[in-house]
């Protein structure tokens, strides 16, 4: 059994994985950044206790994986923008300490690449690349079935490069990046300014809302859906040209309306992407559904420190 620890912006999540990568227990809250690491560090332990007390006595180790910047050889958080306040604190050294075991962090995209690479669509192969369409897009890289780790350790961030050099603004400072232009939330602005009629009174339009109408046939989020189509595509298109990857594993909450989007995202990868065998790249959605993360997080730790990828 491995502890699993998932910390994200809004909510932690706890749980008990089996080595064979199944969700034994689990117990979530929120985060509640702003009272400070120490408040958050108390909350884990106890609600790890809680899921020990349910279904361990023992886990062999702990994986951990969190939103933001991080160092994951030293296990300390950079400047994370979700976590206020938490840089520079190390729940690895904390949570080895507090529960005797060994003890690794990565990023949560990282952790989601990992998972879907022991577990999930991308088991067995040893290239692959994972990418998360959801308010932002983030993922992982996994090469020669080993994550793909930049200089000091760092995390390629694949949702920042850039596809329209005078596109909107983006929050890493450049400008058209391919999340801001294919994230959800960007779909949804963009719907939002370009739409004739204005939402429904007034209200801004979610994402699976757009999908709904464009399943009803409106014609204005038809086009809203071609368009996040295109874009993906062009996105994974990027991807396939720099990586060749085995498979792209497509998750987040934006996946959930695949359907609308695979055909558009197929096409576009076709028209292009002539000087790779791009036909060889399989494009498949992650398949660990709502478990997703706490899965990743307790890979993290078997990457570490037990296995390489199950072939
Ligand atoms: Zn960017």
């Amino acid at each position: 059994m491995i502890g699993a620890v998932d910390i994200g912006g809004t909510k932690i999540a706890v749980g008990i994985i089996d080595e064979s990568g199944q969700v034994k227990c689990r117990a979530e809250a929120p985060t509640e950044a702003e009272r400070g690491y120490a408040a958050g560090l108390q909350k884990i332990c106890e609600m790890l206790r809680q899921v020990l007390s349910k279904c361990g006595p023992t886990i062999r180790g702990i994986g951990i994986g969190s939103t933001g910047m991080l160092d994951p050889i030293r296990g300390e958080w950079l400047d994370v923008d979700f976590l206020p306040g938490w840089e520079q604190n190390n729940p690895v050294d904390d949570l080895s300490r507090a529960f005797g075991v060994s003890t690794a962090m990565e990023n949560d995209g990282d952790a989601g690449a990992l998972a879907e690479a022991y577990w999930g669509s991308g088991k067995g192969k040893s290239r692959l690349v994972y990418v998360t369409v959801g308010t932002g897009i983030g993922g992982g890289i996994v090469l020669d079935g080993k994550l793909y780790r930049g200089v000091a350790g760092s995390h390629p961030e694949i949702g920042h490069h850039v596809m329209e050099a005078s596109g909107p603004e983006c929050s890493c400072g450049l400008r058209g990046c391919w999340e801001a232009l294919a994230a959800g939330s960007c779909m949804e602005k963009w719907y939002e300014e370009n739409c004739p009629v204005v939402g429904r009174n007034g209200e801004r339009v979610s994402a699976r809302q757009i999908c709904e109408l464009a399943r009803d046939g409106n014609e204005f989020a038809k086009r809203t859906v071609e368009r996040e189509g295109t874009y993906l595509g062009l996105g994974l298109a990027n991807l396939i040209g720099m990586f060749v990857p085995e498979v792209i594993v497509l998750g987040g909450g934006m996946m959930r309306s695949a359907d609308l989007y695979l055909g558009r995202i197929r096409e576009v990868i076709r028209s292009g992407c002539r000087f790779v065998p791009a036909e060889k790249t399989e494009i498949l959605l992650a398949s660990l559904g709502e478990d997703a993360n706490l899965i990743g997080a307790a890979t993290v730790w078997q990457h570490r420190y037990v296995t390489t990828i199950p072939s």
